[in-house]
């Protein structure tokens, strides 16, 4: 993990805040997330959380996770925003997500960006190092940080607190 320098805090806030945006247009009842990946400085595709199509009936956000059996191991109810990008943009644009970098950002309750905890969505960290996205930043309470998408991948296994 490294801290952004000065040099790209610009760029780095830039798209954190366009992310912001997107994820304004999430359709979770629990959590407004949004993601976009950036190639060469140019948006290839974004996303935010909704329920998997955007299918009404599938909708379970307002579902208690604790009475799901310890076999189902994603009890999250949406499609994930890093899912939903990382998809969009294999379908779309799959040329351009090698070495790409993804932004993520959950908004808090006054629609702001509300910092990151440490990485533990397994899901996503598979997901982007699998699909050969590079970078994956977050914005952490002390400052924006980019991780590799092998180290997050380990990282988010190792989740404890
Ligand atoms: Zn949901
Ligand atoms: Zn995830």
């Amino acid at each position: 993990m490294k801290y952004v320098t000065w040099e790209e805090l610009e760029t780095v806030n830039h798209f954190l805040n366009l992310t912001k945006e997107i994820a304004k247009q999430a359709t979770c009842l629990r959590d407004k997330c949004g993601s976009i990946i950036v190639k060469d400085n140019k948006i290839i595709w974004s996303g935010f959380n909704s329920p998997p199509n955007n299918q009404e009936n599938q909708r379970r956000c307002n579902c208690d996770k604790s009475t799901y059996h310890p076999k189902i191991k994603d009890t999250t109810c949406c499609i994930h925003a890093e899912q939903r990008a990382i998809m969009d943009a294999l379908k779309n644009n799959p040329n351009k997500i090698i070495w790409s970098r993804l932004y993520f950002v959950r908004l808090n309750s006054y629609w702001n960006i509300k910092p990151s905890g440490k990485p533990y969505c397994t899901i996503c960290s598979k997901m982007t190092l699998d699909s050969w996205v590079s970078e994956f930043v977050l914005l952490h309470l002390e400052w924006a940080c980019i991780y590799d998408t092998d180290e997050y991948n380990t990282l988010s296994f190792s989740y404890n607190n």
